[in-house]
């Protein structure tokens, strides 16, 4: 059985402590943990992701 509450993370499948939406454009549905985001982050806005603070 489903369960379509449970939150894991779309990319690495693990559970997710602090969930971040994806942006539109990285087409990716679910939510992230913070690792991946940080690495989505970093992967499409190389040097221009100092204004991200994941550890708030
Ligand atoms: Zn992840």
């Amino acid at each position: 059985m489903m369960c379509m509450n449970s939150e894991k993370c779309a990319l690495c499948d693990g559970e997710i402590d602090h969930p971040y939406l994806p942006m539109e454009e990285w087409g990716i549905d679910g939510q992230l943990c913070g690792n991946c985001y940080s690495k989505k982050i970093s992967e499409f806005y190389p040097g221009d992701h100092e204004r991200v603070n994941l550890s708030e």
